[in-house]
């Protein structure tokens, strides 16, 4: 059997010369769309109102099917409908990036990819996309699974750090999960839209503040990975990260705000829970840990890293302060650890804020109300406020 490492379709030059509106996006006819277990593999079929194009791969660790396109309407898909097989276990659909989507489906076995074709209907334009897996064995599945190196798909585009000419603090707001990754979900509630709501209320407090430049690290409900957001920090010069989540957490009955900054040990079972969650939020969305540079100029890193260690903890403990004063819930042990990949920019003073659990009632009922969410968003800028003067003071110390 030949193995197909990766499938990539481009946009054919000949598709039916009809009114083909490429800048819509292609919708899944459900009607037509299934994924089932073959004799010994599995059958991936999926009915789109156009041709897109897309591309296919495997990830390892855990076994995935990765299918990114551009650009398709996830409206209307639903994982039971759509998946009925033992071979796969599960489902994640969404958007990843501004201007293309992916689905990710988990399998219960490696398998590889055996053949995978579209076929174009000529009168309606309708398109089929076809993907038949086989069975194979964990080595030659590990082999030959990864994402395929090409800088035009999903490589994110980082914006240029911000107009800043009075010197501003440069503080980047990073609103968990997004897109295909909704994070913890109760009662039709998504952590995912409920952190951008926050993260958008923050941004206008910090900006009419007059000393703030606030940049967002997602303005939509797309996915951005932990690394990116990381990555994304760094470009803009940030002075400050500051993730905001409302995670889903079982252990230690979680509830009121936490703050996490970041250790290879996590300080407790709940962070490293949280820490374990994340990771596996960013591995199910279809994120490729194979060949990550993270081991590279570490001495170097380690050293920035114990000049920003001091700053962080005191970041923490202002943030700690601002929310108290404003009166926020605060957990019975607000400052936590935890090895999260968001926190690593070794530079840059980086908190993780859990502003509350959904899995907590008390705090799901606090979060949905605008006037509860208006005590976070006047404690993260007190908090940010506070630190900057002990900053200063250490500046002015330094100068001396
Ligand atoms: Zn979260």
């Amino acid at each position: 059997m030949m193995i197909l490492r990766a499938i990539f379709l481009w946009l054919p030059t000949a598709i039916p010369l009809m009114a083909q509106d490429f800048s819509a996006l292609a919708r899944v006819d459900m009607s037509a769309s299934q994924i089932i277990d073959t004799r010994r593999g599995l059958s991936v079929e999926l009915a789109l109102s156009q041709v897109v194009p897309y591309r296919v791969y495997m990830l390892d660790a855990p076994t995935r099917l990765v299918l990114d396109f551009k650009e398709v309407d996830w409206t209307g898909v639903s994982e039971p409908a759509l998946l009925n097989a033992d071979r796969a276990t599960g489902l994640r659909y969404g958007s990843v990036e501004t201007g293309w989507s992916r689905l990710v489906i988990a399998l219960s076995t490696p398998l590889l990819i055996d053949t995978a074709g579209v076929v174009v209907d000529q009168n309606t334009g309708t398109a089929q996309l076809s993907i038949d897996l086989a069975p194979t064995d964990p080595e030659t599945f590990a082999a030959n699974a990864g994402a395929p190196v090409d800088p035009t798909w999903g490589t994110p585009r980082f914006p240029a750090p911000p107009e800043n000419p009075d010197g501003r603090l440069i503080v980047v707001l990073d609103p968990g999960h997004g897109g295909l990754d909704p994070g913890a979900q109760r009662g039709g509630v998504k952590e995912a839209d409920l952190m951008l709501t926050l993260a958008r209320e923050v941004e206008d407090a910090l900006r009419r503040s007059g000393q703030i430049v606030p940049v967002l690290t997602r303005n939509d409900d797309s996915f951005v990975s932990l690394d990116a957001r990381r990555k994304l920090a760094r470009a803009v010069g940030a002075d400050v990260l500051i993730s905001l989540h409302a995670d889903a957490l079982t252990e230690g009955q979680a509830t009121g705000a936490t703050i996490y900054t970041l250790s290879d040990e996590a300080s407790d079972l709940a962070s490293q829970q949280l820490a374990t969650k994340l990771s596996r939020d960013d591995l199910l969305a279809g994120v490729d840990l194979t060949g990550r540079d993270d081991q590279v100029a570490t001495i170097l890193m380690d050293l920035a890293r114990q000049e920003t260690e001091p700053r962080t903890a005191t970041l923490a403990e202002a943030l700690v302060e601002g929310l108290g004063q404003q009166g926020v819930k605060l957990n019975s042990r607000p400052l936590r650890r935890a090895e999260i990949s968001v926190l690593k920019s070794p530079e840059i003073p980086s908190v993780l804020i859990e502003v509350g659990f959904l899995s907590n009632d008390a705090d799901l009922l606090a979060l949905q109300d605008p006037a509860t969410r208006n005590r976070f968003v006047g404690g993260i800028l007190r908090g940010v406020l506070l630190w900057s003067i002990s900053e200063a003071k250490t500046d002015a110390r330094r100068l001396r």
